[in-house]
C-alpha cells in the first residue's frame, strides 16, 4: 500500500494488506476464548482470549495508521478513557482536565481517582492555553468539547504541556481520526469513543487509545488485559466495517450540519448556534487551522425551553436521543443528564447523513 494515501482511502484500502484469497470486506469476527497453543509460550504468540483476537490485530493497525501511531482497542469509550489515565496517574499527582468535556469522564475523575489522592483541576477549554500547567502530570484535553464545541490549540497546549513535564492525552471523539489527529500536534495519547460516528450506526459501544510512544501503548495494552476491558469479537467487526464508510458519512454529516446551524441561526424561535464551522463561531479560526472539516455537531440554544421542546417533539426526522455522530439526525437536551453546565433550553444535535432538504424542511415545520 502506498505510505501517502489520504485517510480517506486508507479506511477503505487498509485490508488490502491481507493475503490473496481472502474476502474483500472486513475480517469476520472470530469467537475465541482459547487457542491451540502448544508448548513453551512466546509472548506475542496467540494464547487467550483476552490478550488476543485476530480482529483487534486487523482493526487496531487501520486505527493505528490513521491516528499515527499505535493502537489498543476497548470495550467502550470509557474503557478507553480510563486506560489513558490509570496507567500514567499516580496519587499525589496532578492532573489538569478540561472541566467542560465529556461528563462521565469528569465524573470518574472526581469519584474515582480524586479519591486516590490524585489531584484533579479542571479549566474550561476556551481559557486551557492559559491554564497553569506547573506541577501537571497529565493533560486532558477535548476539542471541540462537548456539548459546549469549545477548542483548544493543540500544538500549542503539547508543547507547553511537555516543556511542563506533563503527558497530553485528548479526547477525539467529537472530532474522530479522519477530523483531527492530536498525535501528529505533539499529544502523547489519543482516546476516542467508537461508539459515536467511527462505529456511526448506533449499534454498538467501542473505543480504542492510540499512544506515539511504544512504551506508553505497551502500558495501555497490559492495562487493558489486567483490566479485562476487552472488545468483543462481534463489536469489533461492526467498527472495522463501519469505518470503511467514516469518510463519505462525516461529508454529509458535515454538510447537514453546517446548513442546519445556518437555517438555526436565522430563525426567530432561536438565540444562539455553536458551530465551528460558522464564520462568527469563537472556535472558528482554531477549528479551520486544527481540523480537517467542522464536524456534525451543533449546539442549539433556543429562545425558551418550549421552543426546545417544539424542536425535539415535533421534528419528524429528529430523533430524540442521547449519544451523537450515527447515521440517523438526533438530538437532546443535555440539561436533562444533570452533568453539562447547560440551560434547558440547550439542545445539542447530531446531523445524519439524511438529505439535506429533507431535514431543513422538517426544521421549518417544527418551529413554524
Ligand atoms: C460517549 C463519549 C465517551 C464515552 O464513550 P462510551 O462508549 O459511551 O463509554 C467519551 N468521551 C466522549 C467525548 C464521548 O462523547
Amino acid at each position: 500500500m502506498p505510505a501517502t494515501l489520504d485517510p480517506a482511502s486508507l479506511v477503505v484500502e487498509a485490508d488490502r494488506a491481507r493475503a490473496d484469497g481472502e474476502p474483500l470486506a472486513a475480517p469476520g469476527p472470530v469467537f475465541a476464548s482459547t487457542y491451540r497453543l502448544a508448548g513453551d509460550i512466546e509472548p506475542a504468540a496467540p494464547g487467550y482470549g483476552r490478550s488476543y483476537n485476530p480482529g483487534w490485530q486487523a482493526l487496531e493497525a487501520v486505527l493505528g495508521r490513521l491516528e499515527g501511531g499505535e493502537a489498543v482497542t476497548f470495550a467502550s469509550g470509557m474503557a478507553a478513557t480510563v486506560a489513558a489515565l490509570e496507567p500514567f496517574l499516580a496519587p499525589g499527582d496532578r492532573l489538569v482536565m478540561a472541566g467542560d468535556g465529556y461528563y462521565n469522564t469528569r465524573r470518574f475523575a472526581e469519584a474515582v481517582l480524586a479519591r486516590k489522592g490524585i489531584e484533579v483541576r479542571f479549566v474550561a477549554t476556551a481559557a486551557m492555553v492559559e491554564a497553569d500547567l506547573a506541577g501537571c502530570r497529565l493533560l486532558w484535553l477535548e476539542t471541540p468539547s462537548n456539548p459546549g464545541l469549545d477548542c483548544c490549540d493543540l500544538e500549542a497546549l503539547a508543547a507547553r504541556a511537555h516543556t511542563a513535564g506533563a503527558k497530553v492525552a485528548v479526547d477525539n471523539t467529537t472530532a474522530t481520526p479522519l477530523g483531527q489527529t492530536p498525535l501528529a500536534l505533539g499529544a502523547d495519547l489519543v482516546v476516542s469513543a467508537d461508539t459515536k460516528a467511527v462505529a456511526g450506526h448506533s449499534d454498538v459501544l467501542f473505543g480504542h487509545v492510540a499512544a506515539r510512544e511504544p512504551a506508553d501503548a505497551a502500558a495501555v495494552r497490559e492495562w487493558r488485559n489486567l483490566t479485562g476491558a476487552i472488545p468483543g469479537a462481534m463489536a469489533t467487526f461492526l467498527v472495522h466495517r463501519g469505518l470503511a464508510t467514516l469518510d463519505v458519512r462525516l461529508e454529509r454529516m458535515a454538510r447537514n450540519a453546517d446548513r442546519l446551524a445556518r437555517v438555526l441561526a436565522a430563525h426567530p424561535r432561536v438565540e444562539a448556534v455553536r458551530y465551528p464551522g460558522l464564520a462568527g463561531d469563537p472556535s472558528h479560526a482554531l477549528a479551520a487551522r486544527q481540523m480537517r472539516g467542522f464536524g456534525f455537531l451543533v449546539g442549539v440554544t433556543f429562545v425558551d425551553v418550549a421552543a426546545a421542546r417544539a424542536f425535539l417533539d415535533r421534528t419528524a426526522l429528529i430523533t430524540e436521543a442521547t449519544s451523537f455522530g450515527g447515521v440517523h439526525t438526533t438530538a437532546e437536551q443535555r440539561s436533562r443528564w444533570g452533568g453539562d453546565d447547560v440551560p434547558a433550553r440547550f439542545v445539542r444535535l447530531s446531523a445524519g447523513i439524511e438529505a439535506g432538504d429533507d431535514l431543513v424542511a422538517d426544521v421549518e415545520r417544527a418551529l413554524a
